[in-house]
């Protein structure tokens, strides 16, 4: 799998042009066909899990020495681009697994390492990221859920809200206050598990977009968990919090990314089928001009995420931050913007058809809303850009 010293700044090798090749054959056969249908019927994508996993894609940036690929960050972009270029909901199963599972990658003690990172590379367990609380979301440090020392275990009480994944992931990486007199800086992480007595989840979310993916309550009633099973030391929860968005905003700009590019590639091919006045609407400037337009956005959101994911595997590496709060937060806002603006115009370009579920891109401009809200909102971002600028 490609490493990090294989890509120069934020081009993509040889490697990752073929992986990109595999995961869009694999994505076009075994997850596009139930697109549709997961958005209908509001299901979990159980077909694509089953292909990623078969294909060793659900979960590539586990690192080698705990079962995993060991994909650098642009291989696991280019995975969720290609997966959400058929299919948003799907690409939330490689984006949610690295967002719950990074925490413990970046700041866990190796037993903890060892122990959850295995099943999730093999494809047995999935890893959600449970932050967000009803009353805390863009002031995340808000939160209430509470963990409390008992001899060698906390007991955790509260609610996780709006949690990815939810009831399916067996893995949750849970934020909670453990000294309330410190704010941020009186929170911790911890590893729950969803056999932890006590855990129980409320009813899927009926939402606008990315149907497919389960976003649930998470309820933590009395759970008491093993001291161990904290991620680094106490009162480090939120950092690390924060230290996991960085990395992972660049998979939403992914996400956003794989949405807009596969509301132009349909609305491309529709343009030189659809006639009007004689003639393919494709023939019209007014209409080359709008595709033009999309492609431009495209290829610099791109080029955004690719150099933030590029800066964001320097890092890993121990290169230092540097700007990667910066890029990851600007990669996101821009790569989101983009994916609405460029999913409206393909839903404009197919007419009365693009309106209808008949056509994905209609899907597509309802699943394009949800990466300007999650993982920060984009006015969050811009906030964070500001405190931030290179
Ligand atoms: C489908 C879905 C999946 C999600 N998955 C997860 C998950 O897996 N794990 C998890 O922890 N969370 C998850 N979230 C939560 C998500 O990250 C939050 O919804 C988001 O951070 C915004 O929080 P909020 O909804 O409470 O909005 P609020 O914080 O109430 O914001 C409301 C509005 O106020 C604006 N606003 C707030 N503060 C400022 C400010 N300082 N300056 C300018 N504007 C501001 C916001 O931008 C927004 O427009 C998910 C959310 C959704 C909808």
């Amino acid at each position: 799998m490609a490493g990090s010293a294989d890509f120069d700044l934020y081009r993509p090798s040889e490697e990752h042009d073929m992986l990109r090749d595999a995961i869009r054959s694999l994505a076009e056969a075994k997850i596009a066909p139930y697109a549709a249908v997961v958005d209908e019927e509001s299901r979990f994508p159980q077909e694509a899990l089953e292909a990623l996993v078969a294909g060793d894609l659900h979960a590539i940036h586990v690192p080698e020495e705990y079962g995993g690929a060991g994909a650098d960050a642009l291989a696991t972009v280019i995975v969720i681009e290609e997966v959400a270029r058929v299919c948003a909901s799907s690409s939330l199963i490689p984006a949610v697994n690295k967002l719950g599972s990074l925490p413990v990658i970046l700041s866990g003690s190796e037993d903890l390492k060892k122990k959850y990172m295995a099943p999730l590379a093999k494809g047995d367990a999935m890893f959600s990221y449970a932050l967000s609380e009803p009353d805390a979301g863009s002031d995340a440090a808000g939160m209430k859920t509470k963990a409390v020392r008992d001899g060698d275990h906390y007991v955790l009480n509260g609610v996780k809200r709006w949690i990815t994944n939810a009831g399916v992931s067996e893995y949750y990486t849970v934020m909670a206050v453990t000294d309330p007199t410190k704010r941020s800086k009186g929170i911790s992480a911890f590893v729950v598990e969803k056999s932890d007595e006590g855990v129980s989840f409320g009813a899927p979310e009926k939402k606008l977009g990315i149907k497919g993916s389960p976003t649930r309550e998470v309820y933590l009633d009395n759970v008491r968990i093993p001291a161990d099973r904290m991620i680094g030391e106490e009162g480090t929860g939120f950092a690390t919090a924060m230290k996991t968005l960085d990395h992972t905003r660049i998979t939403i700009a992914a996400q956003a990314l794989g949405i807009a590019q596969g509301a132009l590639d349909y609305a491309k091919g529709y343009v030189q089928e659809r006639k009007q006045f004689g003639k393919p609407i494709g023939d019209f400037q007014g209409i080359q001009f709008m595709l033009a337009d999309m492609a431009m956005k495209i290829e610099a959101a791109r080029a955004l995420t690719y150099q933030a994911a590029a800066k964001s595997e320097r890092v890993a590496a121990g290169g230092g931050e540097g700007d990667l709060t910066f890029q990851g937060a600007a990669a996101k806002c821009f790569a989101s913007d983009v994916a609405m603006e460029v999913t409206t115009d393909a839903v404009q370009l197919l007419g009365g058809y693009g309106y209808t579920r008949d056509y994905p891109v209609e899907r597509m401009m309802r699943d394009a809303k949800i990466t300007q809200i999650y993982e920060g909102t984009n006015q969050v971002q811009r906030v964070v850009m500001a405190r931030n600028l290179p």
